[in-house]
């Protein structure tokens, strides 16, 4: 095609790379931080069960009001000011179309979920970044610096934090809120593996806006659905620019059975981070490889070796990760999701052969 129509595309859009993810035919898929143990039995049962009654034939009734009232049970926030939508990264995207315009600022840690940036590009408006430190733990006062001196219209904030899974502190967070002059993003989406949230934090800070999803904890990926929790005046002006119907009645529907079994969602939460911490402290003594602590489904490690021929080593044994260490700051990291127990024995043979002369 002639390239002076392709330059009619937006030039912050040419920039941009398209999210790309290498598919493998490995058996063990590490890669993308999914619920490594799957969806209950009891849950997957009870979906096929209620799926079959669902009306696909009409449209989604607008607003998902069934589902909110739902998420304001789980989450004790109320359901006019609760927004669903196709995921939490086309939430999002969502928010920044409300929030953001060229001209605007917007604040993100580095090393952080990649879609921030991406979102904040898109939208028009410059991305102040601020780092981790060399542990990449949250630097509380560099982000209050960074908040007093470019007054951001959005700061967003991971806790805890992929793909590092370091965490801020409750009044860390509370501090950061009360200092910021505009609106706070908080993206809890690995919440339930740090056993603790800041929805609390809701009821003093209307300027705070939590950042939920269904592919992690509640291991429900594939139905793409992220939820908000704000001001209901927000939630008024962010619906606008959604489309009308951003959630399906089949998404919706599982997401009810999901929320109903919350309990069960808990509990191998619970067993995820108890595997977690038990490879942690494995991979922890052997020489080669760092790997940092995490509050998530997953362990960033460092690997002596450098990224790429770890990433190929375990690859050669059936085994995807994340290679993240494109980032300026990851250099010779991997990301890699907690799985099953044989999995994760799997991850650790692999990386203890790896780094054995
Ligand atoms: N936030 C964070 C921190 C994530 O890691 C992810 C998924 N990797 C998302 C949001 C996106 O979640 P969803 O599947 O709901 O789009």
């Amino acid at each position: 095609m002639n390239g002076h129509l392709l330059s009619l595309v937006l030039p912050r859009v040419r920039e941009l790379t398209a999210y790309h993810l290498e598919r493998h035919d490995a058996g063990i898929k590490l890669d993308q931080n999914e619920n490594g143990l799957g969806l209950a039995e009891p849950i997957r049962e009870e979906i096929a069960r209620r799926l079959v009654d669902v009306a696909v034939d009409r449209y989604p009734i607008p607003g998902q009001p069934v589902l909110r009232e739902a998420l304001a049970r789980a989450t004790g926030w109320p359901a006019e000011g609760i927004v669903v939508d196709n995921g939490s990264d086309q939430l999002l995207h969502t928010f920044a179309r409300t929030f953001l315009e060229p001209g605007r600022v917007a604040l993100a840690p580095t090393p952080s979920f990649f879609v921030y940036s991406l979102a904040v590009r898109l939208a028009g408006a410059e991305l102040v970044e601020v780092p981790l430190d060399d542990n990449y733990r949250y630097v509380v006062d560099a982000l209050l610096e960074a908040v007093a001196e470019r007054q951001p219209h959005v700061v967003f904030l991971c806790s805890p934090n992929n793909p590092t899974g370091s965490t801020l502190q409750f009044a860390e967070l509370e501090r950061i809120v009360a200092a910021a002059p505009g609106m706070v993003v908080l993206d809890e989406a690995y919440w339930e593996f740090a056993g603790w949230n800041a929805r609390e934090l809701m009821n003093d800070h209307p300027n705070l806006a939590i950042f939920r999803t269904f592919s992690k904890a509640l291991a429900m990926a594939g139905i793409r659905l992220g939820y908000l929790l704000v001001q209901p005046e927000f939630r008024d002006e962010i619906v606008k620019v959604q489309p009308p119907f951003p959630v399906d009645c089949l998404a919706r529907e599982a997401a009810l059975v999901g929320l109903e079994h919350y309990d069960l969602a808990h509990e191998r939460a619970r067993e995820i981070v108890k595997a977690r911490d038990a490879l942690y402290r494995r991979l922890e003594a052997l020489e080669g490889i760092d790997v940092f602590p995490s509050q998530t489904n997953f362990l960033l490690i460092r690997a002596r070796g450098g990224a790429a021929a770890t990433y190929r080593g375990l690859l050669e044994r059936g085994i995807v990760v994340r290679d993240v260490s494109a980032h300026p700051l990851l250099r010779d990291c991997l990301r890699v999701s907690i799985g099953t127990a044989d999995e994760n024995e799997s991850v650790y043979t692999a990386l203890r052969d790896m780094m054995t002369p």
